[in-house]
This record gives structure tokens, C-alpha cells and sequence, in this order.
């Protein structure tokens, strides 16, 4: 058997020797200058095109924030500051990693629940919105607000009374810890007015990873159906309305991509209405894996060749630890390949189904289950693709104390 290997997903960086060239580098050549393996690697014109596409594909006046926490890796995030209009945080480490950004602190907003008192007083003290979650944070940042002799900006994240439709995370609708239930956003309005907080706006994020456009267009419009009611309490005129996101890229076999042209085109008709029910507002949309998501690879190393009873694993030096998502143990309910190739042997002769596996002593460690792969031998180097969103800070990369790896913007 010397088929030649035929990818099933579309390769989404460019091939020279025989080798994926990411950030226009050979993988191979990329392992020597990084020094060691396993790295994650980042395309900085791949996430410049991705947010040009979404320039291109969104109405103008929607402003396009970047949740960090999809991957808050400071030169990435540097990268960003000079493409969106704006970052997410979820916690004071983002917070502070934006801030050494030059994005302004108005273009900033805070979302999570359970912020700590410490969280709250630094997001006031920077200036950045916050978006409420609670009855308990209104007040805590009233009292934080007389203290340090500022006036706290802060806009409602409501939880929905409905949720975004075949969604691989849903974030809103039911009971959920997110945000405020929208039957109570209108008494805590009354109540920040009370308390005299500077009153945003609203925050309606329904949900994530998702690649149907209906499903996408159908969230918004009940998003501004939502927001046209809550507005009605409001304490003033809506200066924020953000939208959410939700946007999903393709990981298994036979999803596709979002058809964002079309999400583009129905947003489009949602704008004239919006723009004059809501006058003063920014529109918002806020997506991480979106932006990041195809743009990064993790690389590791195959160290050993082993058959156990016919079948072939190659024992690789990262795994599970190093991207857990890959692994299948973040969020997957039932385990499939992320795409992973021999990115030193692109287009290589196969010799059957392989496993790609870390050196964890735990059956989970598994990074590809029986896949069609090129002859992979000592040494080569394994790619997993779709790695630039929910990697390295999403991994328990102490666990068994091997080396952490290395991530580099190329
Ligand atoms: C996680 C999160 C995001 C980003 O989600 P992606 O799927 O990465 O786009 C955006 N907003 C909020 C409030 C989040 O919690």
C-alpha cells in the first residue's frame, strides 16, 4: 500500500516541501528556531485576514471586540489591538493584559460571573465597562465607586429568555450563573439608577461555537426584540448594545464554515431599525475563537513508534496536558479527531490508521484516535490544526510536570 495521503479538511495554511508553512515558515524549520517542541504557533496575517473578512462581511457600525480568554497571549493580544475595536475580559490577569495595550479603556468591558470585590474596585479604577452579573455587584460597585471618587460604568449582561440554537456551548436561556435573568434586568436598572452607577447599556451573549448561520441570524434579531423591551426601563438611552457572538469554526469531519456573508447580509437588515430604536448606542459583537481560532497550530514531536496488537500509536511529547481540547476533555460529549497531520510530511505515503498519543500515563492522553495519517517516523513532527483558540491556557499543562511548551506569533 503506497496511497498517497488525501486530507479530508481543507489545509488552511500553504505547503512548501513537503511541509506546512505557518506564519510563511516551514514547520520544520519553525521546531529549530523555537528551540524545543511541543509549541503552539500563531499566524499573525492569518488573524489580520479573518478580521478583515469580518470588516468586510458586518455592517460597518458593528464594532468587533476580541474576548481574550480565547487566547490571551500578550503579543497576540498586541496584535489585535491594532485590528478590533475593542477587548473582552473576564478577569483582572486580562484586564491587565489589555490594558498594556493601546486600545482605550472605553473600548473595555468586564464580563464573568463571580468578580471579586478586588476585580470590580480595579475595573473602575481603569475606567472600563463593567458588565454586571448581579444584584450583589451593583451595590459592591456603588460603594467602590463613593470610595475612590469615580463613577463606575457599568452595563447589564442579561441572560435571555432564550438560547442560541445547536450551539456547542450554551451560555444563555434557562437557568444559567451568567448574567441577569431578563424578567429581573429591569429592577436592577432601577436600582443602578438609584445608586447613581453611569448606566452602558446591555449585554446579551447567548452562546458559542456555532456554524449554522439560522441559527446565528435567529439569536439576533431575538436579541434586539429583547434589548427594544428592556430599553423601555432603562434608566437613559442605551450607549452599548452588545450583541454577543457566538461565531464557530469547523473542527470534525463534515462541519462546515459559517456562511458569514449571510450573517453579514441579515445583520445588515436588522441595522436601520436598530440605529434608530437605539440612536446612541454602539453595537457591539464579541467573538474569541472566531478571530484566533484557525490562525494556530500545536506541534509536537513524535518520539516513539509503537504497535500494540496491530494497531500503530505514535507516542508524541505533548498531549493532553499541553491542549486539552484536542484530547476531546473540554466540553466534547462524544470524542473526535481534531484535524492533525505529519506537518513534515504533508503529502506523505500512508500505511494505514494511526494513533496519535502524549506520554501520560492515562488512556485520555490521546490526541488523534485511529486516523488516516501519513508514515509518520521518530523525530517527525505532528500538527494540530484549529489550536489558536482554547489551547495553551486551557490545559492543565502541570499535570505530570512535563516541560511547558512555547507559543510564538509568526
Ligand atoms: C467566552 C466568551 C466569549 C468568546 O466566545 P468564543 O466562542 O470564543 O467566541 C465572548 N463573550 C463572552 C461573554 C464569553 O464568556
Amino acid at each position: 500500500m503506497n496511497a498517497s495521503k488525501q486530507h479530508l479538511f481543507a489545509l488552511p495554511f500553504p505547503v512548501a516541501d513537503n511541509n506546512l508553512l505557518v506564519g510563511g515558515v516551514p514547520v520544520s524549520l519553525l521546531a529549530e528556531r523555537v528551540g524545543q517542541t511541543p509549541f503552539y504557533a500563531y499566524d499573525r496575517s492569518q488573524i489580520s485576514g479573518r478580521v478583515e473578512q469580518l470588516r468586510k462581511a458586518l455592517p460597518a457600525d458593528i464594532h468587533i471586540h476580541y474576548a481574550i480568554k480565547s487566547n490571551p497571549m500578550p503579543a497576540l493580544v498586541q496584535h489585535l489591538a491594532g485590528l478590533v475595536d475593542g477587548f473582552d475580559v473576564a478577569s483582572a490577569g486580562e484586564l491587565k493584559t489589555v490594558l498594556d495595550t493601546p486600545i482605550p479603556a472605553g473600548q473595555i468591558s468586564f464580563a464573568g460571573p463571580g468578580k471579586t470585590e478586588r476585580e470590580l474596585c480595579q475595573a473602575t479604577a481603569a475606567g472600563i465597562v463593567i458588565n454586571v452579573e448581579s444584584e450583589r455587584e451593583v451595590l459592591l460597585l456603588a460603594e467602590i465607586g463613593i470610595r475612590l471618587g469615580l463613577l463606575p460604568k457599568v452595563a447589564v449582561r442579561v441572560n435571555p429568555d432564550f438560547e442560541l440554537k445547536s450551539s456547542g456551548l450554551k451560555m444563555g436561556g434557562g437557568a444559567k450563573p451568567f448574567g441577569v435573568d431578563a424578567e429581573r434586568v429591569p429592577a436592577l436598572m432601577a436600582r443602578i439608577d438609584a445608586l447613581g452607577l453611569d448606566f452602558y447599556g446591555l449585554h446579551i451573549f447567548s452562546g458559542s461555537q456555532n456554524l449554522r448561520a439560522e441559527s446565528i441570524i435567529d439569536a439576533q434579531e431575538k436579541t434586539f426584540a429583547l434589548a427594544r423591551r428592556l430599553a423601555a426601563d432603562a434608566p437613559g438611552p442605551l450607549r452599548l448594545l452588545n450583541l454577543g457572538g457566538g461565531f464557530g469554526i469547523p473542527y470534525f469531519p463534515g462541519e462546515l464554515p459559517l456562511d458569514l456573508a449571510r450573517v453579514g447580509r441579515h445583520l445588515a437588515g436588522l441595522m436601520p431599525a436598530a440605529r434608530s430604536d437605539f440612536p446612541e448606542a454602539e453595537f457591539v459583537i464579541e467573538l474569541g475563537r472566531y478571530i484566533v481560532g484557525e490562525a494556530g497550530v500545536y506541534v509536537c514531536r513524535v518520539i516513539d513508534r509503537k504497535i500494540s496488537r496491530g494497531q500503530v500509536f505514535l507516542v508524541t511529547d505533548g498531549g493532553l496536558h499541553q491542549h486539552l481540547a484536542a484530547s476531546g476533555n473540554f466540553g466534547q460529549v462524544i470524542r473526535k479527531n481534531y484535524p492533525v497531520l505529519v506537518g513534515n510530511r504533508v503529502v506523505g505515503e500512508t500505511t494505514g490508521l494511526a494513533s496519535v498519543v502524549g506520554p501520560l500515563c492515562t488512556p485520555l492522553d490521546l490526541l488523534a484516535d485511529k486516523m488516516d495519517l501519513a508514515h509518520a517516523r521518530e523525530g517527525d513532527l505532528m500538527v494540530v490544526l484549529q489550536s489558536g483558540a482554547y489551547g495553551f491556557t486551557a490545559s492543565p499543562r502541570d499535570f505530570l510536570g512535563h516541560p511547558q511548551p512555547v507559543e510564538i506569533l509568526v
